[in-house]
């Protein structure tokens, strides 16, 4: 195929909070897809959280991106050309091939999309991995119980909005914590019955005031001091859906942990960590749920789209620094 495809490629390892010169955009030439190989070009990729440990140099539970080589990501774009008897020109596909505008794939880690079902880019969203996270935790983990008290970090990005809005189809009244006005305004109007921005004041003091009875849930995106405050002000039996520690990301070294830890053991409290993908044998049984949901109006949604894939490194540093209501997304192509 004649023409360019540009790629980000990650170039240098950060300490602390990432710079924009640590990326670099790379020119490619589209690739001529081989025997069983798919060509796609990319409408939309994803930036997540989770791709700031990947930078480090170090094995979590995922490994580090490569210096020098494209980074990798969710994305949905439209087979060009196939070689690959299961999709077709003109497919829409979900994959892991983001960071780039051409993606040639062998067909093994792709999902075909429905673009009439709905729009293509909430299948990176409230229809997807962070969708999926914020039903799997809360239900799976967070097992609520109509009436109880669920607070929710992070609340107004792209699990926390699905988790808070879920917790209050279940029955919960939600407290959500956000960083700007304009977020707790999205929040209220989403039907959150508490809302507080941490920037200016405290999980503990807000939670006196907006709970003043305790919490039965913790869905923790975020960590550090709302940890700290949730463990204060869950009830006898309460559950922490341990998600992600956001706040935690961009330190150079590792902070002190929550002070209060033995409050779990006499509060006989329930902290459960998971990692999204060892559930997907249940992505099917979610997507049904949520999309009726999406469809009769109980779980909305919002995306933040940042143009060009030049702007992905902003994009990507933008959601660390809180620029994005709802899922965070990098438009690269067409997306009909
Ligand atoms: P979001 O859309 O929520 O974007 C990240 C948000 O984090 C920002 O918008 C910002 O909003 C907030 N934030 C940044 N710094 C801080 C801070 N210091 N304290 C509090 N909030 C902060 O991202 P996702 O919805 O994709 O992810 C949310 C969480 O879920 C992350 O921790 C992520 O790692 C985790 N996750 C876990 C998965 C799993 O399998 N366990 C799968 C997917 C996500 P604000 O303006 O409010 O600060």
């Amino acid at each position: 195929m004649e023409g360019i495809s540009r790629e980000i490629r990650l170039v240098a390892r950060p300490r602390g909070f990432p710079e924009e010169e640590l990326f670099e955009v790379a020119e490619t030439a589209i690739p001529d897809p081989a025997e069983g190989q798919v060509l796609i070009r990319n409408a939309f990729f994803s930036v997540d959280p989770y791709m700031r440990p990947r930078m480090n140099d170090v094995r979590s539970y995922v490994a580090p991106f490569t210096l020098g080589e494209a980074m990798t990501g969710g994305a949905v774009g439209r087979v060009v050309a196939s070689r690959n008897e299961r999709y077709g020109e003109g497919d829409w596909v979900l994959h892991y091939l983001g960071w780039r505008e051409w993606a040639l794939t062998d067909g093994a880690a792709v999902r075909r999309l429905d673009p009439e079902a709905a729009p293509v880019s909430t299948a990176l969203g409230v229809l997807g991995m962070p969708g999926f996270t914020a039903w799997y935790g809360l239900f799976a983990l967070g097992r609520p119980q109509e009436g109880d008290t669920v607070l929710v970090s992070g609340a107004a990005g792209a699990v926390g909005s699905a988790a808070g809005q879920m917790a209050a189809i279940a029955g919960c009244r939600v407290v959500g914590s956000a960083g700007s006005v304009e977020k707790l305004a999205w929040l209220r109007d989403l039907g959150f019955d508490g809302v507080f921005n941490y920037r200016e004041q405290s999980a503990r003091e807000a939670l006196a005031e907006l709970a003043p009875e305790g919490i039965d849930i913790y869905f923790d995106n975020v960590g550090g001091d709302h940890l700290e405050a949730a463990i204060g002000a869950l009830r006898t039996y309460g559950r922490v859906v341990a998600c992600g520690s956001i706040s935690r990301y961009n330190d150079a070294e590792p902070s002190p942990g929550p002070r209060n830890m033995f409050l779990v053991v006499t509060k006989r409290l329930r902290i459960e960590g998971f990692i999204i993908r060892d559930h997907y044998d249940r992505f099917g049984e979610f997507v049904a749920e949520a999309s009726a949901w999406v469809r009769d109006g109980r779980l909305r949604y919002r995306e933040t789209v940042v143009d060009g894939i030049e702007n992905a490194p902003k994009a990507f540093l933008g959601l660390l620094r809180g620029e994005n209501i709802g899922k965070m997304l990098v438009k690269v192509g067409p997306d009909d």
